[in-house]
């Protein structure tokens, strides 16, 4: 059977120069860089290496890099330390209402321990508005979170206009970067941010490793205490090999970002036109124009995500309901609920995106397939029956 991968977000196949990159690190080069011997400090040049490729590409300064397991870390990192460290200035956390959990459940969390948050809205193409920061900004705001682009429906945030209305004012600023890294630019100088998180397994890397980005002078409160690696700022021995994976598939996005971009934002706006024109009563989610190269988002009315997910599986396609990480559960998106759809459309959402390995003859594949799926499972719904 034909195989279609079309759920870049969730993850990426690590491209096999990265693994070529990695290998050595696991038995000829398995030094801790922490060592003062030769293993560490063929380890520990690996490990600044590493740094350095990362910093260039965002336009920061390798010392204001901080490795970690991964996104999610790198956001606990951020709106938990951030928190602690400035409680005594205040106590107020903005934040938008269509984050991913890695940072809307540490939000949660830091609500049952006192501080106060808000949740930007966001209009229907999913974009937040400055004027809606300026009239939250209290003398006790200190940090402000907003993602760069949404996992679910791709569209990108004004984080340089958003950023300098919270900087201005002396607040910390943080973008979670996880989805745009590697896809689009993400350059810390542009983006204007006191703080950035990103994932290596989003753009051909490993999974299990990633950096937050901390602008020089931001007070930081640690969570992961132990050794002193990272200067003190995230104990643990470094996963050397997966920083090595890392920097490779920077170095390969530097390379390829901007075609790869155009041609998957090609494929596309191919989706965006073909889907309609197949089926009837559908509707884009996400912001038309202002969204990822590789994302598409369609709310297939009167059938449920869940199913076509397992129908276009069984064709051999793989795509996605929401994120990875609720498609699980049965509650519709907090990110759909937000752009306004109701219950039922929310759980109609199909995501597609796509990436390095994305060909036009598997748009096709889905193109010839999806119509037939979206009309069988119309007609064993009782939604459809009763319009
Ligand atoms: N933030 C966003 C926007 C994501 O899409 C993800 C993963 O899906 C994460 C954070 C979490 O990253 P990780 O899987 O590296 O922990």
């Amino acid at each position: 059977m034909k195989k279609v991968y079309l759920d870049y977000a969730a993850t990426t196949p690590a491209d096999p120069q990265v693994i070529a990159a990695m290998e050595p690190y696991f038995f000829e080069k398995f030094g801790n860089a922490s060592s003062l011997h030769a293993y560490g400090q063929e380890a520990k040049k690996a490990l600044e290496d590493s740094r350095e490729a990362l910093a260039e590409f965002i336009n920061a300064k390798p010392e204001e890099i901080v490795f970690t397991s991964g996104g999610t870390e790198s956001d606990n990192s951020a709106l938990l330390g951030a928190a602690y460290a400035l409680e005594k200035k205040g106590n107020h956390i903005i934040t938008s209402a269509i984050e991913h959990h890695a940072i809307s459940e540490p939000a949660k969390f830091l609500e049952k321990k006192g501080f106060k948050l808000t949740y930007l809205p966001v209009d229907k193409d999913g974009l937040v508005a400055c004027e809606d920061l300026k009239k939250a900004l209290t003398d006790k705001t200190i940090l402000v979170s907003v993602m760069h682009a949404n996992n679910e429906i791709g569209t990108i945030q004004p984080i340089a206009q958003l950023a300098k209305i919270a900087r201005e004012k002396g607040i910390y600023f943080h973008t979670d970067a996880v989805q745009t890294l590697g896809h689009i630019p993400a350059d810390v100088e542009q983006l204007n941010v006191d703080l950035l998180s990103l994932s290596a397994h989003k753009f051909y890397g490993p999974k299990g490793v990633g950096a937050l980005y901390i602008r020089k002078g931001t007070r930081l409160e640690t969570f992961m205490r132990g050794g002193d690696q990272e200067r003190g700022k995230r104990a643990s021995t470094h996963n050397v090999s997966g920083i090595v994976g890392l920097a490779k598939a920077v170095q390969l996005c530097r390379k390829n970002m901007e075609s790869e971009a155009k041609f998957q934002s090609a494929l596309r706006d191919r989706l965006i036109k073909e889907i309609p024109a197949r089926i009837p009563e559908v509707k884009l989610n996400g912001h038309p124009e202002i969204r990822l190269p590789n994302n598409v988002n369609f709310s297939i009315k009167y059938i449920e995500g869940e199913s076509m997910l397992l129908s276009l599986d069984m064709l051999g396609i793989a795509c996605s309901t929401g994120s990875a990480c609720t498609s699980s559960s049965l509650e519709p998106s907090h990110v759909l609920l937000a752009i306004g759809l109701d219950h039922a459309t929310a759980h109609g959402s199909l995501r597609i995106t796509m990436g390095r390995w994305t060909t036009e003859a598997d748009i096709d594949y889905l193109l010839e397939k999806l119509p037939g799926v979206a009309q069988k499972l119309r007609a064993m719904s009782p939604l459809y029956e009763k319009k």
